[in-house]
């Protein structure tokens, strides 16, 4: 597995272009917060970077992606919280495709309204859990790449995600400073998804009032069909998780 240093910079000019709709929804997240708790994340400052910068950490691996398929990318963002990574990408890059599923019926309305409010075109949300929406024929192998932030472990991680990556595609996984030990734990349940760890990335995001967070970005490539049998229910993959 290589282990590189990711470069944020391009993804922070990107996001400046943004600016307008990007703190339209940091103002929707910050009122919204004071009411159900979406986040503990609740300073302008440290949305930008916590919540915005972090969501961009896929973009260059995205973007290159993007070039070799030829077309804009169908990307489906699983237990995407409040809109994270997957509604950041939706604005930064409008001529792609993003889904973003979510198993909590209110975070899921929340992030319709930012979509509505914001006028996404490019933009579905599907209140659902992962595990029973991946055998959907409609969804199996559809997507170009999925991408998770803070969702589970990894070997859960890749059994609920790598279902809906089409043969080619990439599954993007945001982690913390112990990725790579974590990654050794879920090597079987990657290969018997039909995936292969491609890279692991790590980045720093520093914000003024807090300790500076040390990340990184996990990428499986997927090689062959998912067996049908996976997803798994969700009860057996936390009791039984792959190893
Ligand atoms: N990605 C967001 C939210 C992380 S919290 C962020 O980084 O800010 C994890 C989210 O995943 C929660 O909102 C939870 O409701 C959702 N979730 C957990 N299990 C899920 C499943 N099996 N399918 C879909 N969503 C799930």
């Amino acid at each position: 597995m290589n282990n590189n240093k990711l470069n944020l910079d391009s993804a922070q000019t990107l996001l400046e272009e943004h600016r307008q709709k990007l703190d339209r929804f940091s103002e929707l997240l910050i009122a919204e917060n004071q009411k159900y708790n979406l986040t503990r994340i609740d300073s302008p400052e440290q949305i930008w970077v916590r919540h915005f910068l972090d969501s961009l950490a896929g973009l260059s691996v995205l973007n290159e992606l993007s070039k070799k398929t030829g077309k804009p990318l169908k990307i489906l963002d699983i237990g995407s919280g409040a809109g994270f990574p997957g509604l950041v990408l939706a604005i930064i890059r409008p001529q792609w495709q993003i889904t973003s599923l979510e198993a909590t019926e209110k975070k899921a309305n929340f992030q319709k309204m930012v979509c509505d409010t914001l006028e996404l075109k490019n933009t579905t949300i599907l209140n659902g859990r992962a595990e029973a929406v991946a055998h959907h024929a409609q969804f199996r192998q559809q997507f170009d790449a999925v991408t998770a932030r803070a969702l589970a472990a990894m070997p859960v991680l890749a059994e609920l995600s790598l279902g809906f990556v089409k043969i080619g595609g990439l599954g993007l996984y945001w982690k913390g400073p112990s990725a790579n030990k974590e990654v050794q734990t879920a090597q079987a349940a990657i290969k018997q998804m039909g995936a292969k760890i491609e890279n692991s990335l790590s980045y720093t995001l520093q914000t003024e009032d807090v300790e500076p967070a040390n990340l990184s970005l996990v990428i499986c490539k997927k090689i062959k069909a998912t067996p049908t049998q996976y997803p798994r229910v969700f009860g057996i993959i936390k009791k039984k998780p792959l190893s």
